[in-house]
């Protein structure tokens, strides 16, 4: 049937939204949906995001130039990079203590990462607008988990970018939520500092 693989493609397209977006309503859920980056890269440029692991500690950023040893690995910058998860408006976020030194994906600034991956604008308001704190207008993309307790994360756990304040950022015992964006970046393999 001439046509078919693009009917077929439609049809399973729109009943994968259609799931997903059932999903996304319902309150008690967080639906992390796996999505790859969509960053077109050059290959040298690719090359130099890859961040390279020893003996499971983050090394550094891969250089060409520099011979590795036996056993180090080398992580694309797809690796720490999950999906966009979908937040219900409302659900109390915590910091991530000690995020500082997660090595960036493709040296982007977190920020900059969920404007081109999740939302596809530069935020301009905190996520967690005037939530239990009068925001400042310094924003970053923050580490989050849920719930309401600022937590240290152990390396390879999941964590979630958002945009928030630097006071937010900063004030790991202040309240947080989502109010503003609701979608944020999901990564996996977390390496803290
Ligand atoms: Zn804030």
């Amino acid at each position: 049937m001439p046509g078919a693989a693009v009917v077929m493609k439609g049809i399973v397209r729109g009943a994968s939204d259609a799931l997903i977006a059932a999903l996304v309503a319902e309150p008690q859920l967080t639906v992390v949906v796996r999505t790859t980056l969509t960053g077109e890269l050059p290959m040298e440029h690719y090359l130099q995001l890859c961040r390279v692991f020893r003996k499971g500690e983050f090394l550094e950023i891969y250089d060409q130039t520099r011979q590795y040893e036996v056993g180090d690995e080398v992580h694309t910058p797809d690796s720490a990079w999950d999906g966009v998860v979908y937040m219900s408006f409302g659900e109390r976020i915590a910091n991530v203590i000690g995020s500082t030194g997660d090595p960036t994906i493709g040296g982007m600034w977190w920020i900059r990462l969920w404007a081109g991956e999740v939302s596809g604008f530069y935020p301009s308001v905190c996520t967690s607008q005037n939530y239990g704190v009068t925001c400042d207008t310094n924003l970053v993309g923050g580490h989050v988990i849920e719930g309401t307790i600022a937590m240290s994360m152990p390396p390879g756990s999941k964590v979630y970018i958002f945009p928030i304040c630097s006071t937010h950022n900063n004030k790991d015992y202040v309240n947080m939520a989502a109010v503003t964006y609701l979608e944020g970046c999901a990564l996996k393999n977390y390496m803290g500092t």
